[in-house]
């Protein structure tokens, strides 16, 4: 089994995008703006992750902290802000938001040019017109970057995925299905009404869990000799560790690491390969606004 290194994959990324950046003529740089509201801190630890990549390419970025109880209303006149700042080319909005402000209405206030995280629903329909001026989100497409970056073949491979979210298993279905040489697969995707999941996963070339729960894929879910990305993100309790928590897949790693051909780790697997590609959506953003002026 080879182990799939989603953190040097990940560096080569943003390694190439750093040079590219370093490139520009010393005033132009591009900038991203980060919106948290709240104290949740899986939100706090990706922020400061995104904004410690940011620095390391040459990406300027921005922090705006809103409190718990900010009205939707005060919120989106904030990203209204951001949206005709023409010094800054990206913004993302971190999930999730409080629940009186719903995820989707606040990704579809941020202009179409400046949704770095692919989540607009202008950008959605860009993807399924296979439209490559639109961007794409930055977990989906980090999952093809590393199937690429790995070798693996997509075109003609039976790609199962586990989750139909917006932000992974839904985008990501329709990039394994675009005509190109990195998708033209053939796409089944599950869900927690799928009957006889097991049945559908052992079918799976390339097998991708997007689902949230702690090890739901088993050995025996496996098709031997597959490619196996584990998208899922759990903190899962561990009282031998100073956080208390440590962070699993939604892969039963000891299990399938016995079956599958290529695994992906948690952490250090999809994980890296998200921010790397939001840094990308970033360079992308400053390139077509440098293209409308
Ligand atoms: P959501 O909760 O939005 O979606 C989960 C999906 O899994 C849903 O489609 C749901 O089905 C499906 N599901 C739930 N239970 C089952 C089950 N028992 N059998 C089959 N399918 C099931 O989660 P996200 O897509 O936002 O995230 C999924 C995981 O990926 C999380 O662990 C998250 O932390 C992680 N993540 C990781 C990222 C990274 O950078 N590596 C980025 C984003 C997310 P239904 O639609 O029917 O409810």
């Amino acid at each position: 089994m080879e182990l799939i290194n989603g953190n040097q994959i990940a560096q080569q990324v943003t390694e190439e995008l750093a040079n590219e950046i370093r490139a520009l003529p010393e005033n132009q740089r591009p900038k991203v703006a980060f919106v948290r509201v709240g104290e949740d801190p899986a939100s706090v630890s990706y922020v400061r992750k995104k904004e410690k990549t940011a620095a390391a390419v040459g990406i300027d970025s921005e922090l705006h902290l809103f409190p718990e109880d900010i009205s939707r209303e005060d919120l989106f006149a904030e990203i209204d802000r951001l949206n005709a700042d023409p010094s800054i080319h990206g913004i993302l909005v971190q999930s999730p938001l409080p629940s009186h402000i719903p995820d989707q209405e606040a990704f579809d206030r941020v202009s179409a040019e400046k949704d770095v995280d692919g989540f607009h629903k202008v950008n959605l329909g860009k993807l399924c017109q296979e439209d490559s001026s639109g961007f794409v989100a930055c977990t989906p497409s980090g999952v093809i970057e590393m199937l690429d970056r790995t070798g693996i073949n997509i075109p003609g491979k039976h790609v199962v995925i586990v989750g139909r979210s917006l932000i992974v298993g839904k985008p990501l279905s329709l990039l394994f299905l675009r005509r190109d040489p990195l998708g033209d697969a053939t796409v089944t995707v599950c869900h927690s009404k799928t009957p006889n999941l097991e049945e559908i996963t052992r079918q799976a070339d390339i097998l991708v869990a997007a689902v949230g729960r702690p090890g739901i894929i088993r050995g025996h879910m496996v098709k031997p000799g597959a490619t196996v990305i584990d998208v899922g993100i759990n903190r899962v309790e561990d009282s031998s560790r100073k956080s208390g928590y440590a962070l699993k897949g939604d892969v039963n790693f000891e299990e399938v690491e016995q079956v599958a051909a290529h695994l992906t780790p948690v952490p250090g697997g999809v994980g890296p390969m998200t921010v790397a590609m939001l840094m990308k959506n970033t360079y992308k953003a400053f390139q077509l606004a440098g293209d409308r002026a």
